[in-house]
């Protein structure tokens, strides 16, 4: 197997992650990927002469494999630790003490400013009963629903839940799968306290993970080849080829989006199964507000949660540019009908309800990435990783796995593709 090498299409997270796995243990990998710059949905972008990300993100403390994999490229100190903070100022404060689990959150809750004792008592309650189940539920059913079940009032969910499923699934509460949300509930809140803490990238993204797994890949003899857009993956005597070129490899790592697989894929015998769930997946907006005020807007926290309005989390982002912040839109909803003037003014609004005054605004960029992540839906099925063609394994956020399309999940499904390929024989 090591002496046929491996091709990855694909320059995106989940990609550059199976690429190092694989360089890591020695085998020849060459990476192909379409754009100028790696990175895919997590990448920089060039403003006015300042680098900002095409969305702005949060990693947290949970996101085990890419803190690995950052470790190993060397960018892990590009990340701020926090404890989680989820306030929302003026009205709602919730920050995790640092005190062990599952102290932190019991402290947390009953430290909150913004909920009343039983609001405090039902979310409580509702961890509790999901832990004792394991956080698994029998069936799948819309996250809004199990929050009724649960007791969860109107209050509790607006200023707790529904934020974190909008963060974490990208999906409006009545469309988001309860099961997924479990789950990020059992590795975030419900776990160790470091895996509930925030981890801030101070850097763009570009720098975070692709261009030092670039650097990585080129010191073990790897190819990384930008602006190189693979058309398709056929079948050779031999292996794979990648359109109809001569050179042929023992395996291939398909790391696009889904919704370019099909394309890719064409009528290679075998794939039907991933083409077919991959079609059945919906895909949820994410926009990115950046501002660029005169002088510091001066944040009390690197992070705060938005109300009444169509800004949910906002960023100050000082690492990048004094007077930078990041304003997070996600999913979808009549925000998208905006124009970007309307959408900076009422933004503005939201942030002097939160701040007080605010300095002059410089510059504004908004960034809509329309297929931002797959709608994490009740029941949905996924992609494997393995397909019904030897040789060809599928990478992404969108394939089979207990996360929503995130950082982590895109990087372990990297990680599984490259550990499947070292254990072919
Ligand atoms: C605005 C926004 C905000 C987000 N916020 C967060 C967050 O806060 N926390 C979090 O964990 N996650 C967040 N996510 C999700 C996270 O960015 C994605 O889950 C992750 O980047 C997906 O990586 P991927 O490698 O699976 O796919 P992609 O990033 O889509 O990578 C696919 C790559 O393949 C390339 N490609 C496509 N076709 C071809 C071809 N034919 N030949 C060669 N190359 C090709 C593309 O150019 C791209 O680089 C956010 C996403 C967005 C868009």
């Amino acid at each position: 197997m090591k002496g046929k090498g491996v091709a990855v299409v694909g320059g995106g997270w989940a990609g550059l992650a199976a690429a190092v796995e694989l360089a890591a243990a020695g085998v020849p990998v060459t990476v192909f990927e379409a754009a100028r710059r790696l990175g895919g949905r997590a990448r920089g972008v060039d403003w006015h002469g300042l680098t900002v990300d095409n969305g702005q993100h949060l990693l947290i403390g949970a996101y085990t494999e890419t803190l690995r994999l950052l470790r190993l490229v060397g960018t892990e100190a590009l990340l701020e630790r926090r404890p989680l903070d989820l306030s929302q100022p003026p009205g709602f404060r919730l920050r995790l003490p640092r005190l062990p689990a599952p102290l932190h959150l019991a402290a947390g809750l009953a430290a909150a400013h913004g909920l009343s004792w039983r609001d405090k008592w039902a979310a409580a309650r509702f961890m509790t009963a999901l832990k004792r189940e394991g956080y698994r539920l029998t069936c799948d059913l819309p996250l809004a629903e199990l929050l009724q079940r649960h007791g969860q009032a109107g209050r509790l969910t607006r200023l707790l839940w529904e934020p974190i499923c909008l963060a974490a699934l990208n999906t409006p509460l009545a469309q988001a799968s309860a099961q997924v949300f479990c789950n990020v509930l059992r590795d975030s809140l419900g776990g160790p306290r470091a895996a509930s803490e925030m981890l801030l990238p101070r850097g763009d993204l570009g720098r975070l993970f692709p261009e030092a797994a670039a650097a990585y890949l080129r010191s073990r003899g790897g190819e990384v080849r930008i602006q190189a857009r693979v058309a398709r993956i056929d079948a050779a005597a031999d292996g794979l080829r990648l359109d109809a070129g001569t050179a042929t490899y023992a395996a291939v790592v398909c790391a696009v989006h889904p919704a370019q697989l099909t394309g890719l894929l064409g009528g290679l015998p075998g794939a039907e199964t991933a083409r077919a769930q991959a079609s059945h997946l919906r895909y949820q907006p994410i926009q990115t507000l950046w501002l660029h005020f005169a002088a510091p807007p001066g944040f009390p926290a690197p992070m705060l949660g938005l109300t009444q309005g169509p800004g949910q989390w906002a960023f100050e982002r000082r690492d990048l540019a004094a007077g930078l912040a990041g304003v997070v839109i996600s999913a979808e909803g009549p925000h998208l009908e905006l124009t970007q003037a309307a959408l900076v003014e009422a933004v503005q609004g939201q942030l002097r309800r939160a701040l007080g005054p605010l300095p002059a605004l410089a510059d504004s960029l908004l960034i809509t990435e329309r297929r931002a992540t797959f709608a994490a839906s009740p029941g949905l099925v996924r992609p494997e990783n393995r397909t019904g063609v030897p040789g060809l394994f599928l990478a992404g956020d969108y394939t089979a796995g207990d996360h929503p399309a995130t950082l982590e999940g895109a990087v372990r499904s990297g990680v599984q593709c490259a550990r499947l390929i070292l254990e072919t024989p």
